[in-house]
């Protein structure tokens, strides 16, 4: 059995959800569908999920003319579908109870999961497969985090449809309302039904072929990599290759349902799998991929004897904690030690508090700040156990004339990442793939 899960590029008119349904109907273990929101249809068109957005803060801030205008595209959008496709739907139905339940104050997170519900309604009915709502079995807890039950939930609610449709996005938060994931996160409710329904497969149809082994956008042509691993492909997406969401990977994870990421457009190439242990072949490149994130901020502390300061990380930690700040990279040295966060949470004078906080608790020395950092993350299992892989790569920034402001391997010798400025992340991006893949 496989579950298929749609992007919004794949759900973005009639005629794609037409061919999409040909795609599904060509192979019969295709028995699960998650669906995305329709997407964009041209450049400059608009996301679903956007104009959905832009409909709850109009209720939000009561401003009439502006959530009758935008609902009235909304709606027209989903009527061009239904008449593409050619069958009534019920469109016109369903979208006057979504106008009237968002008025009613249902919020955000409700208004913005419309798109893949009706998506999702639509699939139905094309397919004549049972629709099956998410809130049934995704479940969030308090803090609004993926709930552990989510899992058993989602067996046993799958076990009772042989087949079924399923909107991408949200679930059930903990105080009973609809909560959705983070943008792009019908990934993840792909993988849940995945887990869920204990499928072989977890194909994930988008509009490119796969996996490259950097930004299209940064390099030309870039090489495809056929096969990942779990942890490779969650280095990569993390940092910003994104083709699929970066927490996707843990729900089928720990059942090793390998995912195959599929283009809609052209439905036989062979995409990338994504597999538990990636084995590399003779001849393979030791590294898989190239990618890269802007916008960060380095923190650097320097004190004497730090080494031998019991409770100095925790002081360092219990300053940003208190903030409700995420670090995502912790460099450290014997007497330095480096903090890389994202310029996210550091706006309106946050940093600069902060850094007072710094000066107060753990009286460094020395701190500096470097801002507008881009981290580069160079993945690869292959790099383990390959001798001279970093010296490759530092000289070829040395060549390209790229300044390294902080060097983090990973401890599982899997990735380098190096902090660069943020005007030279591209070309410290082209330089690493021209060393390791030209
Ligand atoms: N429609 C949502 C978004 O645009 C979720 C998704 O497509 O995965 O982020």
């Amino acid at each position: 059995m496989k579950v298929c899960k749609f992007g919004g590029t794949s759900m973005a008119d009639g005629n794609v959800i037409l061919s999409v349904a040909k795609i599904l109907e060509a192979d019969p273990s295709r028995r699960y569908v998650v669906v995305s929101a329709p997407g964009k249809r041209f450049g400059g068109d608009m996301k679903v999920t956007d104009m959905l957005y832009k409909f709850a803060s109009a209720i939000e801030s009561g401003d009439k003319n502006a959530y009758e205008e935008i609902f009235g595209k909304i709606r027209t959008r989903f009527l061009s579908i239904q008449t593409e496709i050619g069958t009534d739907m019920g469109m016109q139905a369903e979208l006057d109870e979504i106008y009237a339940t968002a008025l009613d104050g249902a919020g955000a997170d409700y208004c913005a999961s419309r798109g893949e519900y009706l998506s999702a309604k639509i699939m139905s009915a094309v397919l004549g497969v049972p629709f099956v709502d998410p809130t049934e079995f995704i479940r969030f807890n308090e803090n609004g985090v993926l709930s552990e039950e989510t899992f058993d939930l989602a067996k046993a609610v799958l076990s009772r449809y042989p087949r079924a449709v399923v909107p991408g996005f949200y679930g059930l938060g903990a105080d009973g309302k609809i909560k959705t994931f983070s943008r792009g996160g019908s990934d993840i409710t792909g993988s849940i039904v995945a887990r869920g329904a204990s499928v072989s497969l977890y194909e994930n149809w988008t509009d490119v072929s796969g996996f490259y082994a950097c930004d299209p956008r940064i390099v030309n042509s870039p090489k495809n990599i056929p096969e990942l691993s779990y942890q490779e492909l969650r280095e990569l997406s993390y940092m910003g290759a994104n083709v699929l969401h970066s927490e996707s990977i843990f729900p089928v994870r720990s059942a090793g349902i390998p995912i195959r990421i599929c283009n809609t457009f052209r439905p036989d190439d062979a995409g990338t799998y994504i597999v538990k242990t990636h084995k590399r072949k003779v001849g393979e490149n030791i590294v898989t991929g190239v990618a890269g994130k802007k916008d960060f901020t380095v923190i650097s502390l320097e004190k004497s004897m730090m080494n031998s300061e019991v409770g100095f990380v925790g002081k360092v930690l219990s300053v940003i904690e208190k903030r409700q700040i995420s670090f995502e990279h912790l460099p450290s040295g014997i007497d330095t030690m480096s903090l890389v966060i994202d310029n996210e949470y550091l706006k309106n004078g946050v940093l600069e508090e902060i850094i007072e906080d710094f000066r107060e608790v753990v009286k460094p020395d020395r701190l500096y700040t470097h801002e507008n950092i881009a981290l580069v993350a160079t993945v690869g299992h292959g790099m383990a156990n390959s001798v001279g892989t970093s010296a490759r790569l530092f000289k070829a920034l040395a060549e390209a004339g790229i300044n390294v402001i902080m060097i983090d391997q990973g401890s599982s010798e899997m990735n380098i990442i190096v902090g660069v400025d943020n005007k030279d992340c591209e070309r410290c991006i082209r330089a690493i793939y021209n060393e390791f893949f030209n």
